[in-house]
């Protein structure tokens, strides 16, 4: 039976939040440092870029969040038979509500219908926990904070769509995968990296495209057709030229991260989870002696 420390744990996961708010991952970084060097001199993308790269090494400096915006915190959790979900999930409130206090997280989760910000970050369907037995003997948890201005680009076709010419085939997604980025244009922070679901009803669509997000931007689709879609998205976007925010420039998305579910006959969505440069995610294992380790 797995069992853990839960004092420790709680403080496990503070980390693990005050890493995904202040620290962005290496492979983003790379991603970031590699677009500015693609920008002419003199150039006001080169000057975002150099602004944005500025920023990133301040907040992790300081341990200060990246963005104003900490967003919505989108936790996926995977872990052994046995491991008891109600738990861990006020756990992660606990710390969530501690991370406000220190500053990591702003209060982001506002009631609907009254407008009250609950103050603590934790609300109905806030933090977002998702949680997947495996056969593994630790538990991961993959964290990443998604910004609203993002959220807000972020959109979802039903194929086929006349007005585009986009039929029910990969083609058809390729076309509205581009009406998606142009209507967005510098809106949502771009840089974007896209999250694509293929498939599924309408929610798990959403969630199939949110959960590309949390694979590495160097990594390569194991689909062959999807992976080469990739690649020829990432090309083709880069021509839009709308750039870092929006000022022109060679990089209007730094990656294209696609999946694929089953379907009903009678429906085909295409979910687009845009996320903006604050590219923010990292995960934490837990193993059986209550060892952590971040990536
Ligand atoms: S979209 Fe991203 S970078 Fe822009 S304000 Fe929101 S969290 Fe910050």
């Amino acid at each position: 039976m797995f069992q853990y420390d839960e004092r420790k744990l709680k403080d496990q996961l503070l980390e693990l939040i005050r890493l995904a708010a202040t620290d962005l991952p290496k492979d983003v970084v790379e991603s970031i440092q590699a677009a500015h060097t693609d920008e002419p001199e003199g150039s006001a993308a080169k000057s975002v870029f150099g602004m944005i790269l500025k920023n990133i090494e301040l907040a992790r400096a300081e341990s200060t969040p990246i963005c104003q915006d900490t967003g919505t915190n989108i936790y996926l959790v995977y872990i052994p038979e046995g491991v008891g979900m109600r738990k861990l999930t006020s756990l992660i409130k606990e710390a969530t509500a501690e991370a406000v206090d220190k500053s990591y997280l702003r209060p982001n989760a506002v009631d609907s219908l009254t407008g009250k910000n609950s103050g603590n970050n934790i609300g109905e369907g806030q933090p977002f926990i998702h949680f997947e037995e495996w056969d593994n003997d630790f538990i991961e948890f993959k964290l990443m904070l998604k910004g609203g201005g993002c959220e807000n680009v972020s959109t979802q076709y039903k194929l086929p769509d006349v007005g585009l010419g986009a039929g029910r085939d990969l083609d058809g997604v390729y076309k509205v995968i581009v009406d998606a980025v142009n209507q967005a244009q510098g809106l949502g922070c771009a840089p974007g990296i896209l999250g694509i679901g293929i498939g599924g009803d309408r929610a798990a669509s959403h969630l199939g495209a949110k959960t590309q997000l949390f694979r590495k931007m160097t990594d390569t689709n194991s689909n062959p057709d999807l992976a080469v879609l990739e690649t020829k998205l990432k090309g083709d976007l880069n021509k839009l030229g709308v750039g870092p925010m929006g000022f022109g420039g060679n990089t209007t998305v730094m990656g294209v991260k696609m999946g694929s579910m089953h379907r009903l006959p009678a429906s085909f969505f295409v979910s687009i989870s845009y996320m903006c440069w604050a590219y923010r995610r990292h995960s934490m294992t837990l193993n059986i002696k209550g060892e952590v380790s971040y990536d």
